[in-house]
C-alpha cells in the first residue's frame, strides 16, 4: 500500500513541477493550471484516504464545497482585485499550516528535537504569514490606510521579538515539547510580528510583499510537511517557497530596489518622499479625431499598457484597434513593463484574455533600443512605468527604476482620465514633453471612439 501512496505522491509532485513550468508561457498556462490542480486533487484524496482521516463521502463534500467557493471567487473577483485575493489565499495557507502543525503536536506530542523544532517553525511562519497577509489585504483593498506606518524603535522591537522566538524555540525543544506556555507565546509573538513587519510597508510595495508572503506560506507548508512526515507537502511547500522568493526578486529588480529597501525603507511615507523638481512644459490635449489622423498615417505603433487598461477593462478594445492598425499597414507591438499594473504578469494575462498574439508582446529591453523608430507610442493607462524622471531626475523617488522609454518615440499619445499621478504618487514629465499629446477620458471609451473613427 505504501508503495502506491509514494507513487501517487510522485505523480502529484511531477504534476506541480510540470504545471509550474507550463505557467511560464500564456500558450500553455491554462493547461499548466489544470495539471497542477489535478496533482493537488490527487494528493488530497490519497492523503485523506491513506491516513484514514476522513471517509470518502466527506472528501467528496469537501471537494465540492472547495470547488464552489473557488469557482465563485475566480468568477466574481475583478482582475484589479486579484492581488487582494492572492493575499487572502496566502493568509489561508499560513493559517492552515499553523493549525495542522498545532493539531499534530496536540495529538501526538513527541520529545524529539527535530519534530518540536519543525512544529514551532511551522506555527511561527504560518502565524506571521496569516496576520501579515491580512494587513496586506487591508492595505490593498483600501480597508486600511496604504501609507507606511512607522514608529520610533520599530526595527529594534522586531529584532527583540525575533530573538525571543529563537530563545523560546530552543527552550521548547530542550524541554521535549512539553511546555505549552512557550508554544503559546511563540504563536502570539508570530501573530504580532506579521502585523509589525507589514504595516511599515507602503501600499505601492504591497504586491512585492504578497509575493514574499506567498513564499512564507510555502515555507510554512514545507515545515508542516516535516511535522507530518509527508513528502508531497515538503515538495509543494518548497516549490511555493522557492517560486515566491524568485518572483519577489524579479519584482525588486524591475523596480531597481533591494528587498531590504522594500521591507524597511517605508517607501512613500512623508519622511522618505523627496521633493520633486518642478516640471517645465505645457500639457497639450488631443481629440479622438486628431489621434485617428495620426494613427492612420503611422507605420509603426507601440502600445504601452498600464494599470489604467486593467481599470478600464480596455484589453479587447486595444486588440481591436491593434488589428485595424495592422490591416492599415502598421507594425503593432505591445511593450510590456515587468511591473505594469498591480501584479506580475498583469498585462500579459489581460492581453492574452483578449487574444492578442503572444509574438506581438515585446519586453522593455527589446522595445527601448528601437523606440526612436516608432511613429506613435500609444500609452494606455500607464504612468510610473513611462516616467522619464526615473532615468533623468536623481531627486525622484523612482529614480533608477527601469522604464519603457516612450518619450523617445516620434509622437506619444497618453490615454488617461486626468493629470492624476500613478501608483508612486509623483508627477510625470512625459505628459509635458513637446512630442506628447494627452487623450483624456476612460481608456475603453477612447479606444472604442478610435475604432469607430477607423470604421468610418
Ligand atoms: P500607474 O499606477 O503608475 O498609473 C496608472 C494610470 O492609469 C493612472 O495615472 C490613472 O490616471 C490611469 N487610469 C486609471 N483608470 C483609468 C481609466 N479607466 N482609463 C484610463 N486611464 C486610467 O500604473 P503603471 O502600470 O504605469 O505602473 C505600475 C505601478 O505599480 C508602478 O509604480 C509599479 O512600481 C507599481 N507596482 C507594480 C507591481 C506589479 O507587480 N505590477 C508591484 C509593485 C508595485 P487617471 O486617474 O488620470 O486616469
Amino acid at each position: 500500500m505504501n508503495h502506491w501512496i509514494d507513487i501517487a505522491y510522485m505523480l502529484s509532485a511531477g504534476a506541480f513541477i510540470f504545471g509550474i513550468k507550463q505557467l511560464s508561457s500564456p500558450d500553455t498556462a491554462r493547461r499548466g493550471n489544470m495539471l497542477s490542480a489535478s496533482g493537488m486533487l490527487l494528493a488530497i484524496i490519497v492523503t485523506l484516504l491513506n491516513k484514514g482521516i476522513l471517509d470518502f463521502q466527506w472528501i467528496v463534500v469537501g471537494v465540492v464545497a472547495g470547488t464552489v467557493i473557488g469557482a465563485l471567487a475566480a468568477r466574481l473577483v475583478a482582475m484589479t482585485s486579484m492581488p487582494e485575493m492572492v493575499a487572502l489565499f496566502n493568509g489561508s495557507g499560513g493559517l492552515a499550516s499553523l493549525l495542522v502543525a498545532w493539531e499534530a503536536h496536540r495529538r501526538s506530542p513527541s520529545p524529539e528535537v527535530f519534530q518540536n523544532a519543525t512544529v514551532l517553525i511551522s506555527v511561527f511562519i504560518g502565524a506571521l504569514t496569516f496576520t501579515g497577509s491580512l494587513i496586506a489585504w487591508g492595505k490593498l483593498s483600501g480597508k486600511l490606510p496604504g501609507r507606511p506606518f512607522l514608529f520610533p524603535g520599530q526595527k529594534p522591537l522586531n529584532l527583540v521579538l525575533i530573538l525571543a522566538v529563537v530563545g523560546l524555540t530552543v527552550a521548547f525543544c530542550a524541554g521535549g515539547g512539553a511546555n505549552l506556555t512557550f508554544f503559546h507565546i511563540v504563536l502570539g509573538v508570530a501573530l504580532l510580528l506579521g502585523v509589525l513587519t507589514t504595516i511599515p510597508i507602503g501600499g505601492a510595495d504591497m504586491p512585492v510583499i504578497i509575493a514574499l508572503l506567498n513564499s512564507y506560506s510555502g515555507l510554512a507548508a514545507c515545515a508542516t510537511g516535516f511535522v507530518l512526515r509527508n513528502n508531497v507537502l515538503v515538495v509543494t511547500g518548497s516549490l511555493v517557497g522557492a517560486s515566491g522568493i524568485i518572483l519577489t526578486q524579479i519584482m525588486c529588480k524591475a523596480m531597481n530596489r533591494s528587498l531590504g529597501n522594500v521591507l524597511f525603507s517605508g517607501f512613500g511615507s512623508a519622511s522618505t518622499s523627496k521633493k520633486q523638481d518642478k516640471i517645465e512644459g505645457e500639457v497639450k490635449p488631443i481629440s479622438v479625431e486628431d489621434t485617428f489622423i495620426l494613427l492612420e498615417a503611422a507605420r509603426s505603433v507601440a502600445v504601452v499598457p498600464g494599470y489604467g487598461m486593467a481599470v478600464a477593462q480596455a484589453q479587447h478594445a486595444v486588440h481591436e484597434l491593434g488589428q485595424i492598425l495592422e490591416a492599415n499597414g502598421a507594425q503593432v507591438q505591445y511593450a510590456i513593463h515587468p511591473v505594469a499594473g498591480r501584479m506580475p504578469g498583469h498585462m500579459n494575462v489581460l492581453l492574452a484574455e483578449a487574444n492578442v498574439p503572444y509574438e506581438q508582446l515585446v519586453e522593455m529591453e527589446a522595445i527601448n533600443p528601437v523606440m526612436e523608430t516608432v511613429d506613435v507610442c500609444l500609452i494606455i493607462g500607464a504612468n510610473d512605468i513611462v516616467n522619464p524622471a526615473a532615468a533623468e531626475d536623481p531627486s525622484s523617488p523612482i529614480h533608477g527604476m527601469p522604464i519603457i522609454e516612450a518619450h523617445k518615440a516620434r509622437t506619444v499619445i497618453v490615454m488617461k482620465r486626468s493629470m492624476a499621478s500613478g501608483f508612486a504618487g509623483i508627477d510625470n514629465a512625459l505628459f509635458f514633453r513637446e512630442n506628447s499629446r494627452m487623450l483624456f477620458g476612460d481608456a475603453r471609451q477612447t479606444l472604442q471612439g478610435l475604432v469607430a473613427e477607423f470604421k468610418g
